[in-house]
């Protein structure tokens, strides 16, 4: 237990990096290593809350055409989606999960309530937190916050395609000069969206450091929760 530097966290995975080279939808291979490094987080003793995103399916926030709070339900639908697959990996590795929903489905999963949670993180159970914030015009990161500061999360580690915070799109500008180091007040003086702002600002007004990093190596969970630096780290 000494080498962890972080004994509770909320794991934040954009719903696209389950979806692995596929690019949509969850790929079993993608979802299966991110699993074998989570167990192996929870061997260590870290306990650990996600919250998983639905991009892979259906993200409402991008305007669909459609009207935004329709669109933002499904895309809520789609986090569930993904909630389940996690829950069936991992429980498949021997792991006791609970997927706990903010919009009721109580045949499908538990409904959001806090000390519940706190006490499945207590007997070393992953909790899962489904449908975001259950409130359209929200984002999956904002969840990840707001969960995060309910149930005293030391850490939101930020697990997504791209390996940190850069001060462009990498995607888009191959010149983008990746942030080692970021406060949030800078982030947001940047005008940067690689977190939203309102989980930006939500976290800064909470003193929630986040731990911004890639998947491309599945074993920067462990690392992360280790203290290692990868990536980028807002504060
Ligand atoms: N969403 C929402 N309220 C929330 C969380 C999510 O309405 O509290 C909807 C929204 O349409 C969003 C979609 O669910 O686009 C999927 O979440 P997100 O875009 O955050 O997923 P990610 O990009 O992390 O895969």
């Amino acid at each position: 237990m000494t080498e962890l530097k972080y004994k509770r966290i909320l794991l934040k995975i954009s719903g696209e990096a389950l979806s692995g080279e596929k690019g949509s939808g969850i790929d079993t291979d993608t979802i299966n290593e991110i699993c074998d490094r989570i167990y192996k987080t929870h061997e260590l003793g870290v306990e650990i809350a996600i919250v998983v995103g639905g991009g892979n399916f259906w993200r409402g926030r991008s305007g669909v055409g459609m009207d935004r709070t329709t669109a933002d339900h499904m895309g809520m639908l789609a986090t569930v989606i993904n909630s389940l697959g996690l829950q069936d990996a991992l429980e498949s590795r021997g792991i006791p999960v609970r997927v706990q929903t903010a919009i009721e489905m109580k045949q499908i999963a538990e409904p959001y309530v806090r000390r519940k949670a706190v006490r499945h993180l207590e007997k070393k159970r992953i909790v899962i937190f489904a449908c975001g914030m259950g409130n359209p015009y929200f984002s999956t990161d904002t969840a990840a916050a707001q969960r995060a500061a309910e149930i005293n999360a030391e850490a939101i580690l930020m697990a997504k395609n791209v390996d940190g915070i850069y001060d462009s799109d990498p995607s888009k500008n191959p010149n983008a000069i990746k942030f080692d180091k970021i406060s949030y007040q800078e982030y947001l003086n940047k005008g940067l969206s690689a977190i939203d702002s309102t989980a930006a600002s939500f976290c800064k007004d909470n003193s929630i450091p986040m731990l911004v990093f890639g998947l491309d190596n599945p074993d920067n969970i462990i690392r992360a929760v280790k203290g290692e630096e990868i990536g980028t780290t807002i504060y």
